[in-house]
């Protein structure tokens, strides 16, 4: 996943099925299973292979990972109005954000005609045996903003199958907990405050306790250039076809699973400070804390009513 990954338990209440390593090593295992069927930069996954077919006859059996991913990305595809678009590769290739090079970026008429490719109905899914088909022999299908969260659950699944109930596992930056720390107090997660220099200037915003919950966070502070005074990023708009422009710098979603959380997160950077509060208040399964910058360019902070408040130091 281009990342790194953190799995912390605690290891007291491990009643032992498996010591340390084979744990870890079927951690290793899991994740690379992962990224063998959902990560485009690996030619020979099932993602690539789907998106590199032009035949429109052909079913392409997907494993258990990919279901779930697909499946889910459906639902938040359709909740949000399309704001999530896992088809949206082909317009992040174009921006310069995918596995391809472009020399420059793309002019109105690119956008247009990238705009009729970028079709996540344009994917078909049959149950029995779990496979999919395209429709359009150029659609390709992305899920950079739902894998990471995915692949946080699986691992915290694989270690609940394991009889531990008391852990942190982290991809990048999405998170899961269940349970305590061994200390007896719940996980506490740093939100990064947005900063343009990771290396130099990687401060924290505020600290929260995560119980029993997923949390993932979406920016646009760090992946990107400018243009025309405007800042060209990662996320894309795809009812514009151009990189998503409003006042986030970032938004941290809270939902019971990460890979719900990671896919709003995504989400709620396209719909902006406004719409995306709105959206957020209107769910019982969601809530979201975003950083913006007012017209002074001064960060500032609105959180949902369910996100818990900075814990106590
Ligand atoms: P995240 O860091 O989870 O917000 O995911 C961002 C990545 O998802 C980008 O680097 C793109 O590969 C992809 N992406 C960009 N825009 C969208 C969108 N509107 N819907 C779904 N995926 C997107
Ligand atoms: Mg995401």
């Amino acid at each position: 996943m281009g990342t790194t990954y953190q799995v912390t338990y605690v290891s007291a209440e491990w009643r032992a099925t498996a010591p340390r390593q084979q744990l870890a090593k079927a951690i290793e295992d899991l994740l690379v299973e992962i990224n063998q069927s959902m990560s485009t930069f690996i030619e020979s996954s099932t993602i690539s292979q789907i998106n590199a077919a032009t035949d429109l006859e052909k079913w392409h059996p997907v494993d258990r990972h990919f279901q779930a991913v697909l499946q889910r990305s459906r639902e938040v595809y359709e909740d949000t109005n399309h704001a999530f678009n896992p088809a949206v590769g082909p317009l992040v290739n174009a921006w310069g954000f995918g596995p391809e090079n472009p020399e420059a970026f793309p002019d109105e008429a690119a956008v247009h005609a990238l705009l009729a490719v970028v079709n996540f109905d344009s994917f078909e899914f049959r149950e029995s045996p779990p496979s999919v088909r395209k429709h359009i022999a150029e659609a390709k299908l992305d899920f950079s903003a739902i894998a990471k969260g995915y692949g946080v659950d699986a691992i915290g699944t694989l270690l609940e199958e394991h009889g531990i109930q008391n852990y942190l596992v982290e991809i990048g930056g999405e998170v899961r907990s269940r349970g305590r720390h061994a200390n007896g107090h719940p996980w506490r997660i740093g939100i990064e405050k947005p900063a343009e220099n990771v290396v130099a200037d990687r401060t924290i915003q505020m600290v929260i306790e995560l119980e029993n919950s997923g949390l993932a966070t979406s920016g646009t502070y760090r992946n990107y250039e400018m243009k025309d005074g405007k800042r060209i990023a990662h996320i894309i708009d795809p009812a514009t076809g151009y990189p998503a422009q409003n006042s986030l710098l970032s938004v941290s979603v809270m939902a019971g699973d990460t890979m719900t959380a990671d896919a709003y997160a995504t989400a709620l950077m396209v719909m902006g400070l406004d719409e995306g509060l709105r959206f957020v208040e209107a769910r019982k399964d969601l809530n979201a804390y975003f950083i913006a910058t007012d017209e002074s360019k001064k960060l500032v902070e609105k959180r949902s009513a369910g996100f818990p408040s900075a814990a106590n130091e």
